[in-house]
């Protein structure tokens, strides 16, 4: 069995609704268990920053897959939403991004572990902390808390914790 973190993403209604389905996408694979949930979480746009704002959220799972099938999984998935590639850091309906396979180091142009990014990243971080706080990021052998520190508090103080809007009656 291995355990894996996968940051998912959505800026194109309906944000949520595409979080719920990815996750669900995910669980109802055989060799897929969803096993830890964040938060959802509202963030600004980072590198393209004239879009929407984001959803994100975190999940951990147990696989009885290789990190290179979970890949084809999570594109799959994203393909199956809608997900259209414009642009680099441009709007999407969902992102997978797999942030961590268990210690596993990859360098691939389709397959970099741990993600290459996810250290610099508030919405990555802050969700990930409140599942895996104590969680070691092999590249920096620092712990996911550790690394949250580490980000200016400006970063953090945009990642605000996201809940439904209640429709009314
Ligand atoms: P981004 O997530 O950086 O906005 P995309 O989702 O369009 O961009 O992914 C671009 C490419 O990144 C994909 O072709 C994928 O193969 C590659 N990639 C490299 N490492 C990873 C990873 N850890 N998780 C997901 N995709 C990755
Ligand atoms: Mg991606």
């Amino acid at each position: 069995m291995n355990k894996t973190f996968i940051g998912l993403g959505s800026n194109i209604e309906p944000r949520k609704q595409y979080l719920d389905q990815a996750i669900e996408k995910l669980n109802n694979q055989p060799h897929i268990h969803v096993t830890k949930m964040s938060s959802v979480y509202e963030t600004p746009p980072v590198g393209y920053i004239d879009q929407r704002p984001f959803l994100n959220m975190v999940v951990e799972l147990e696989v009885k897959l290789e990190s290179l099938q979970l890949l084809a999984v999570c594109q799959q998935i994203e393909t199956d939403l809608d997900r259209k590639r414009t642009f680099e850091n441009g709007p999407r309906t969902i992102d997978l991004d797999i942030l961590l396979f268990n210690d596993e180091y990859r360098d691939l142009d389709s397959l970099q572990l741990p993600h290459p990014r996810m250290v610099e990243r508030a919405f990555v971080l802050v969700p990930l902390c409140e599942i895996a706080p104590n969680q070691i990021v092999p590249t920096t052998d620092k712990a996911i808390e550790e690394l949250l520190l580490d980000l200016p508090k400006e970063d953090i103080q945009e990642i605000i914790r996201w809940e439904e809007p209640r429709h009314k009656a």
